[in-house]
């Protein structure tokens, strides 16, 4: 049975990352696809485990030989996901995490509901100054947070095109939301394979 696209999206310091890697901790079968950014590594960032860093240059190229899914602009520096990855994963049944930002949400919404089953996950904070204390608590420079606060307008007003929203103030509470969506989207009709029903009796009834 195929797997699906799950988007978790949010402003930057809302916490996906920290929900996402509860997630790929404690759900079966789920993956990340680590994508490519043009941005510098923060001190803690390993190439290839949080990102793919590239120079502006080599994602380009990479852009001409169309090897992303999506890719987009994000506070001045490119970010794309890797197309042959996610299709690699997806097929072998795997559930494919992807933190990516508002835009490529919204290509991969508009270009791909049709081919996979897409979750969407909106995450947001309890407030704008909670957001700030937070980018201040993962060690974000002064310039870095203007950079990322000049986006947020653009972003917020994007939850309404998500299939679910996710407050992130208490953060058990938050990943235990984005938990069950996961677990419940698997049970969705359009991911059901009628190959398990063993029952030929019952299985002929819902061919029908
Ligand atoms: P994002 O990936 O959305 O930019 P992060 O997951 O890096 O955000 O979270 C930003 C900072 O906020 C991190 O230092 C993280 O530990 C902290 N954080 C995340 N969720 C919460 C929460 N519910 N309460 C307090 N701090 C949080
Ligand atoms: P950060 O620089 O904080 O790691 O990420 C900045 C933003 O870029 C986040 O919103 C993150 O979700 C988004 N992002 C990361 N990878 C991709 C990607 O491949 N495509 C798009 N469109 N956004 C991405």
């Amino acid at each position: 049975m195929k797997g699906g696209l799950i988007i978790l999206s949010a402003p930057s310091g809302a916490g996906k990352t920290t929900i996402e890697q509860f997630i790929l901790s404690e759900i079966p079968n789920v993956v990340k696809v680590i994508t490519c950014t043009t941005r510098k590594p923060r001190k803690n960032e390993v190439n290839g485990k949080d990102y793919i860093f590239l120079t502006e240059e080599e994602f380009k190229k990479l852009i001409e030989k169309d090897f992303f899914l999506e890719y987009a602009i994000v506070h001045g520096r490119y970010y794309g996901t890797p197309k042959e990855k996610v299709l690699e994963e997806i097929n072998r049944g795997n559930d494919v995490l992807l933190n990516i930002d508002v835009q490529g949400a919204l290509t991969i919404k508009n270009k791909y509901s049709s081919i996979f089953s897409i979750t969407s996950i909106f995450i947001i904070p309890p407030s704008i100054d909670e957001l700030i204390r937070r980018l201040e608590k993962r060690g974000e420079t002064k310039e870095e947070i203007e950079r990322r606060l000049k986006s947020l307008e653009k972003e917020m007003s994007k939850w309404k095109y998500y299939d679910f929203i996710v407050i992130n103030d208490i953060l058990e509470k938050a990943k235990d939301d984005v938990k069950r969506i996961i677990l419940s989207q698997r049970l969705r009709t359009d991911r059901f394979n009628l190959s398990i029903i063993k029952d030929e009796k019952l299985k002929k009834l819902m061919e029908m």
